[in-house]
């Protein structure tokens, strides 16, 4: 006998509900309130785009380009790609949209991104981010906002003391430059001993040698040289008034000499907020500044820099939050006080009260309801409170009744 089978929950995908879904939306809701306090505006784009927005922003040789995007033709053979980022379809429609007369633009967004990877805990296939950037702005008075504004973001979640600001700098174009030499002699020199990852990231991508988990690979970029001989004099005074910023605003950070961002057109600031809480997806909020992100695109040179953060690594740090509370259930007794309940309920919603009513089961079921919902109040309906046109509001911390007439059930609830 045929039998349909059950569709499945895709791979690396979620159903986000109960605590879960209430960490995951305090996440959201606090982004939303201290964004406006440092005057960043929301804005909202499209889930994909022409796979060459982030095939040419990105670079063909980082991982999410390479191995990691939903790409797909549609019906009119056109190939799309869902967003594994924001920052790239955000250059896109700062071109497109002539957002160019706003600079310097302070924006934010949030939403899913997309991307090929093997799930594990803190790591999905369709996962959510917050977003932050301020384009048009070449000053690090910019990277310091943006910094300031993460590290704000955690304090609020209540989770700042367990995270780790870690801070670098890749310098300007002629620092990047003597730098990436230097480095591709260290590593030339030891060829040898580098893991099958790092020599083809030796040929495309040097500077990811740097941060390769291969146990392998890290005696050899541990003893790689710093950035720090390579500074120009302009990009030791950019970093050391980004450090000053953070030093003023009482933002704690450490340096890390291995952080690095592959692309060409990452500029000055890289960092991460760190965390030991979460395992090897240790990494909950990161950006940099990428100067070059928007002549690659064929837009004119234009100084960016941001950050993005998982909703979920974020979320699964934070206490679990309170329920939110409810105002009232009405628990109406009987066929009649049934119909009038559903008016009263009406009522009390447009009054702004939050109130549920029961209508299954036996009354001790009704009320269990009311406890179970965390209600401060029942309203018990029964043939003898409709004839008085009132309900017994029963305070259920206390027990306390008291009759109030239908009008004025609002004001009593609030
Ligand atoms: P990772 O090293 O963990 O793969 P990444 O360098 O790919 O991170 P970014 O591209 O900088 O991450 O994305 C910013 C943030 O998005 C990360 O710091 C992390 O919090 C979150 N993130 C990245 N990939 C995933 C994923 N597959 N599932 C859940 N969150 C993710
Ligand atoms: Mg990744």
């Amino acid at each position: 006998m045929a039998r349909t089978e059950t569709p499945r929950r895709i791979r690396g995908t979620q159903d986000i509900f109960g605590d879960e879904q209430r960490r995951f939306a305090h996440v959201l809701s606090t982004f939303e309130r201290v964004r406006a306090l440092y005057c960043f505006q929301r804005i909202d784009i499209p889930v994909f785009e022409s796979t060459a927005v982030f095939a040419r922003s990105l670079g063909e040789t980082t991982d999410v380009v390479s191995k990691e995007m939903y790409t797909f033709e549609d019906r009119g053979g056109d190939s799309l790609t869902l967003r594994p980022e924001f920052t790239a379809g955000i250059a896109r429609a700062y071109l497109t949209e002539g957002w160019q007369q706003f600079a310097p633009l302070k924006i934010t967004t949030s939403g899913p991104v997309f991307r090929y990877e093997r799930p594990q805990k803190g790591r999905f296939r369709q996962f959510h981010q917050i977003d932050a950037e301020v384009i048009g702005a070449a000053e690090p008075a910019a990277d310091v906002e943006l910094l300031v504004l993460a590290d704000q973001l955690l304090r609020e979640l209540g989770i700042a003391d367990g995270v780790t600001l870690q801070l670098n700098t890749l310098g300007d174009a002629e620092t990047r430059e003597a730098w990436r030499a230097a480095l591709v002699a260290h590593f030339e020199a030891h060829r040898g001993e580098l893991s099958e990852d790092s020599l083809t990231r030796l040929e495309k991508n040097p500077m990811r040698i740097l941060d390769s988990k291969d146990p392998k690979d890290r005696p050899i970029a541990d003893s790689a040289p710093d950035i720090d001989a390579y500074l120009t004099s302009e990009a030791r005074a950019f970093f050391d008034a980004v450090t000053a910023g953070l030093d003023a605003a009482g933002v704690a950070w450490e340096r890390n000499a291995r952080l690095v961002r592959g692309l060409d057109y990452y500029r000055h600031t890289a960092f991460e907020f760190v965390t030991d809480r979460l395992g090897s997806q240790g990494t909950v909020l990161a950006g940099g500044r990428y100067d070059g992100l928007i002549g690659s695109l064929g837009g004119p040179e234009t100084a960016g820099v941001g950050w993005a953060a998982g909703v979920e690594r974020l979320a699964m740090l934070l206490d679990e939050p309170a329920a939110a509370g409810i105002d009232a259930v009405v628990v109406p007794m009987g066929a009649a006080a049934e119909a009038r309940a559903t008016g009263i309920v009406a009522d009390l919603r447009r009054a702004g009260v939050a109130v549920e009513m029961a209508y299954k089961g036996k009354m001790k079921a009704r009320m269990a309801k009311a406890d179970a919902l965390g209600a401060r109040f029942a309203i018990i309906l029964g043939d003898d409170e409709l004839a008085k046109g009132v309900g017994a509001v029963k305070a259920l911390a206390t027990g306390t009744q008291t009759e109030v007439a239908f009008a004025d059930l609002a004001e009593a609830l609030r």
